[in-house]
């Protein structure tokens, strides 16, 4: 294990890279010990007064419990098993945002959440076997995407739905989201792969009056949901990104662990990770920057990575790792270009905008008011800084979609509380979360930005 195990990821400003060191805050572990780690806690409770969980919850003890005082007690005792109720947990993130002390409380409850199904779990109960299907979701998702059409009707087919309840606490309320019939890396690879985007970014250099030569180069990490469900939003970043000049490339690629960690599959987590880390580190040498469109992903990246793994060339893939829109903020005159701007279509609209809590810990949550704010026949409103209630596979748990819905009603009442009737968000989970609760159709800033800039 490393002997870095935390960072000072700032969650306020942008990443720009070079203000992204890695330190050691348990300076006095040689191993993965984060028990020192919980006397920086003075107990004020903010970061139980932001937990989501715990505000609809009573039973739920709360991240400072999870944190920091269990810690403590396993300090006394370094038999003391973790309880049950980091489970309960959906690792939103909020309460690492929320410290005043800089306690590291998600890398916390993901360390003991990972001792908890490693040593407590029973490995046949349905639990498990259910947690562990919903943290693998990208297998599934490659199956579905060989027979999509099957796939989609079997999901959402009544009955199928009802025995999914039953026999493994998969929620039947939800409807599962269809898989495209064609993923995102078939249709990159009918666009001629690195080459072609390699030829179109440098013709969109030379008409931009910019060097054919301009050394401006991404590596895409495109997630699982992009990749088998919502390849429209790809496809955006791809042509948004090839308009500004960019050569994009697609490299192999796993989950970026976002459902692993958060169901305590951390060996799981740290095989794909292992994949990403070796992809991504070669490119960074070469001086590509990673670019994520889903804000989970990203933020699995930056900050989940280095805290719990040590694999050779981690700390530069974090530190090299930006979120989409956030990277084109930081590198082109993206206002400049959306001042002359307007969009047609459906997409001339008024939009329910959700900040997604892993972009709040980024510090991007204004980013597509501030950004889309004076474009055109487009209106992005806020709809507050509430948790959207489903986090990833959590609200997908039968035993935790009444919480889920519960955290949710915030965002619904101010969804349904502003003009227009569609909703924007940039995790892909957050928008099935606003689907479900309002009806509304929801879009990612990349098809905005694309249908905004894209001739
Ligand atoms: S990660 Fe979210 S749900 Fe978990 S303890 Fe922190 S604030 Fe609560
Ligand atoms: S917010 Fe930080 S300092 Fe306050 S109780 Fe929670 S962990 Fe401790």
């Amino acid at each position: 294990m490393s002997d870095s195990q935390s960072t000072d990821f700032d969650p306020v400003a942008p990443n720009a890279g070079e203000d992204f060191e890695p330190v050691d805050v348990f300076d006095d572990s040689d191993d993965f010990d984060l028990r020192p780690g919980a006397d920086s806690c003075y107990k004020c409770s903010t970061c139980d007064t932001n937990c989501p969980v715990a505000e609809v919850d009573d039973d739920f003890p709360g991240p400072k419990f999870q944190g920091p005082e269990q810690w403590r007690l396993k300090r006394r005792d370094d038999d003391h098993s973790v309880d049950d109720s980091v489970m309960d947990c959906s690792n939103c993130m909020r309460c690492d945002n929320a410290c005043p002390s800089g306690v590291g409380l998600s890398q916390m409850h993901n360390t003991a959440r990972g001792e908890y199904v490693s040593e407590e779990m029973d490995k046949l109960s349905v639990e498990y076997v259910r947690n562990r299907l919903l943290a693998n979701y990208r297998k599934s998702a490659w199956l579905a995407s060989k027979v999509p059409r099957l796939a989609n009707a079997a999901a959402n087919f009544g009955p199928a739905r009802w025995l999914g309840e039953k026999l493994l606490g998969v929620t039947g309320e939800r409807e599962f989201p269809d898989f495209a019939t064609e993923t995102f890396t078939e249709w990159w690879a009918a666009q001629g792969g690195a080459a072609g985007s390699k030829e179109r970014a440098r013709e969109a250099r030379e008409r931009r009056g910019e060097p054919r030569d301009a050394d401006k180069k991404v590596a895409y990490f495109h997630g699982c949901y992009a990749e088998y469900n919502t390849p429209e939003v790809a496809k955006a970043l791809v042509r948004v990104y090839e308009h500004f000049g960019y050569e994009i490339v697609v490299p192999e690629q796993g989950c970026s662990g976002t459902p692993m960690f958060a169901n305590g599959m951390l060996d799981d987590a740290r095989r794909d990770a292992e994949v990403n880390v070796s992809s991504f580190a070669d490119l960074v040498e070469e001086g590509y920057d990673a670019i994520a469109s889903c804000t989970s992903c990203s933020m699995a990246i930056r900050q989940e990575y280095p805290e719990l793994f040590d694999i050779d060339g981690i700390e530069d893939v974090a530190a090299n790792t930006f979120e989409s829109v956030e990277y084109l903020r930081i590198h082109e005159d993206l206002e400049g270009e959306l001042a002359d701007a307007d969009v047609g279509d459906d997409l001339a609209a008024e939009f329910a905008y959700h900040a997604p809590c892993h972009a709040r810990n980024q510090g991007l949550d204004r980013q597509a008011v501030e950004l889309f704010g004076d474009l055109d026949g487009v209106g992005v409103e806020d709809v507050g800084d509430s948790c959207s209630g489903i986090s990833g596979t959590y609200g997908w748990k039968a035993e935790k979609y009444e919480t889920s819905m519960k955290i949710g009603d915030e965002m619904f009442d101010h969804m349904e509380a502003a003009e227009g009737e569609t909703g924007m968000t940039e995790c892909p989970t957050c928008a099935m979360q606003m689907e479900h609760g309002t009806g509304y159709d929801v879009r990612h800033p990349l098809e905005l930005l694309e249908a905004a800039v894209v001739a």
